[in-house]
Formats: C-alpha cells, structure tokens, sequence
C-alpha cells in the first residue's frame, strides 16, 4: 500500500424500483466509507438482465482508493447492500443493489468469501464495458489486458444512459 491506500474497482447493479437512483446513492455511499475515497466513476449503462427476471439493470463502475482490507471492504460493500433493502428470495432473483469487487490493487485472492479479480468479470459486457470506459488498459492480474475480452461480450445488449 502506498500512503495514499489501494486502487480497487466496484461494480454496481440494480433493476429494482428506481435503479439508477439506487445506483447513483451506492456510488456516493462509496465515497463516504471509512478511509475511502472515489476516485473515478463510469457513466451509467443500461443492459438486459442476463440469467435473471426482472426490468433491465443499470450499471457502473466505480474506482476507489482505499486504506481498507480486501476483506473489510467486502463487508462494508455487504452493509450498503443491506441497507438497500437487498431480499435474497431465490438465485438470481431481482435486486436493489447488486456490489461486487472486481480488482483490488494487483491482488489475487481466493478465499470462500472472497475471489478477486472477480471470476465473472470478463464475461459481462455491463462490467467490462464500464471498466473500459475508466482505463482502456486497465489489467486483469492472472488475465491481462481488459480489452482483450471485449469481444466475446459483443453480443450482449447494453446502453450508455445519458
Ligand atoms: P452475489 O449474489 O453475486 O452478490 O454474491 C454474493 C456472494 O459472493 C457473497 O457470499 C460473497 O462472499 C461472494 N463473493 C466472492 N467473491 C466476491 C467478490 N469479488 N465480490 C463480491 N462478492 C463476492
């Protein structure tokens, strides 16, 4: 860690009730964890729900930098889920909020709460995308490069929201 903390990214997604504003609320909740700081924020984006009913889901990705423990941040990332009112009724079920943690630093880990980089990450066009917008070269540790996997979400429909 540098004096300034890590460099970590966050997806976000809801499709329940007002989903950009769910979205938009976890990005400033982001900003407000203890020794965090946001640093970069996509644009929102707009995607049909893949494996899962419902209205379609908005999107970003946020970077942070944070003094937080990989750990730590999960749990702080499950507390701001919660506190959006999350019901877990079934696998894939519609959701307010939706936070994942894609990268930390150039961590690897792979614990049984804990896999980063996220082991989905490079097969979802709402993440990717979103990623790409905040650093077209950014690196997957044990992937390489981000973009290379774009392609291969080519077919999946998703949208800038203005
Ligand atoms: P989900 O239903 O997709 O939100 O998954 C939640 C579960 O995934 C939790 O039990 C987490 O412990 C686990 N998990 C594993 N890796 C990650 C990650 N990188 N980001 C968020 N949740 C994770």
């Amino acid at each position: 860690m540098d004096k300034n903390g890590y460099k970590a990214y966050i997806g976000i997604g809801a499709n329940l009730g007002d989903a950009r504003a769910a979205v938009e609320q976890a990005i400033t909740r982001l900003d407000g964890l203890p020794q965090t700081r946001l640093t970069a924020q996509s644009s929102l984006f707009r995607t049909a729900p893949i494996d899962a009913g419902g209205d379609d889901y908005v999107n970003a990705v946020a970077e942070i930098n944070t003094g937080l423990a990989a750990e730590n941040l999960l749990a702080a990332l499950q507390q701001i889920e919660l506190d959006f009112g999350r019901e877990r009724p079934y696998r894939n079920a519609p959701r307010t909020l939706d936070l994942d943690l894609l990268l930390y630093a150039d961590r690897q880990i792979d614990t049984p709460q804990l896999s980063v980089p996220h082991p989905r990450m490079t097969e979802r066009a709402f993440v990717l995308l979103p990623l790409l917008q905040l650093d077209p070269f950014i690196l997957i540790p044990g992937k390489g490069a981000a973009h290379q996997f774009a392609p291969q979400v080519a077919d999946q429909l998703i949208s800038k929201i203005d």
